[in-house]
């Protein structure tokens, strides 16, 4: 497995993949990694000859207040996971490496980027659609692998991609969870053992809301109550909960037949911010 760490290096490698024809995948991550992000780096070496993966703690999609000082890192743990994975490629760069003196550029999606997460944390998605082209952009990969579980950032990074005519396959990936539910996440680690039993009222709230719209419900508030149900019983901060339409993110006050429905849920359990979602179909 080769370490890269300078743009030039990602620059070089990819020029040596496209003049031999080997399809690369590209999965980017902030490291920290667990079995979500193996499972992106093991599909990714099934779908193509080599996988690159990104471990960067990306700075400018921190707000003021969040964890980038303290968001954990273990940086040979993660080279061992990436290389038992099936990774060919990884690249850790400095943040000087990606945003040199005199960077002055932004990609901005304006549309799904909108409510939930991006209102929730202003300029967050500014600062994930902007590394992420400039990773396609250096990678040059055919396909890249981004997970589900945050819904609303690969919604916004296909749509950078077919905005941008960046030709990548965006391939998204069903979320990995413990066996109890709760989904994995790098941010789990923060958890005391109480916080971690709180937790569960994410992913149990969200599947109750989609048994219950099997059973017939339609109504969106109704469905977003059985929610608020679990996560106010487990004395849990609500950041939001939402139903929308699962391409373009707006809410429904309804579920509707055949329009693909999304719930999804931000809350603070003691200081930790997660985030959870499940598909919502109309039975
Ligand atoms: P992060 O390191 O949190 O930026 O995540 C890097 C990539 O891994 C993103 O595409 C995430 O959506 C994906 N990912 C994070 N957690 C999971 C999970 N539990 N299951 C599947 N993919 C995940």
């Amino acid at each position: 497995m080769q370490i890269l760490s300078t743009v030039a290096e990602v620059q070089a490698f990819s020029a040596r993949q496209w003049s031999t024809g080997k399809r690369l995948a590209l999965v980017p991550t902030m490291g920290f990694l667990h079995e979500g992000h193996l499972s992106l780096i093991r599909e990714g070496a099934k779908r193509a000859d080599g996988v690159a993966t990104t471990i960067f703690v990306n700075p400018t999609q921190f707000g003021p207040t969040e964890d980038l000082s303290r968001y954990p890192r273990d940086l040979q743990g993660d080279l061992d996971k990436c290389q038992s994975a099936g990774a060919t490629v990884v690249f850790t760069p400095e943040p000087k490496e990606i945003y040199p003196p005199g960077f002055q550029t932004s990609v901005e999606v304006t549309q799904v980027s909108q409510g939930l997460c991006g209102e929730k944390r202003p300029g967050h998605f500014k600062g994930v659609a902007t590394v992420v082209t400039k990773l396609l952009a250096m990678f040059r990969p055919h396909l890249a692998l981004f997970g589900e579980k945050d819904y609303q950032q690969l919604q916004v990074i296909k749509a950078l991609n077919a905005d941008l005519n960046l030709g990548v396959e965006i391939v998204g990936m069903p979320t990995v969870r413990e066996p109890d539910g709760l989904a994995l996440s790098s941010r789990n680690t923060y958890l005391s053992a109480d916080e971690r039993r709180q937790a569960l009222a994410l992913s149990r709230g969200l599947k109750a809301a989609q048994a219950l719209a099997k059973a017939g419900e339609r109504d969106a508030q109704v469905l977003l109550e059985r929610i608020r149900g679990f996560l106010t019983d487990a004395k849990i901060r609500e950041d939001y909960v939402a139903l929308v339409n699962a391409q373009t993110l707006q809410p429904l006050l309804r579920l509707e037949p055949g329009v693909p429905a999304r719930a999804l849920i931000a809350a603070f359990v003691g200081k930790t911010r997660l985030i959870d979602n499940l598909s919502v179909v109309a039975g």
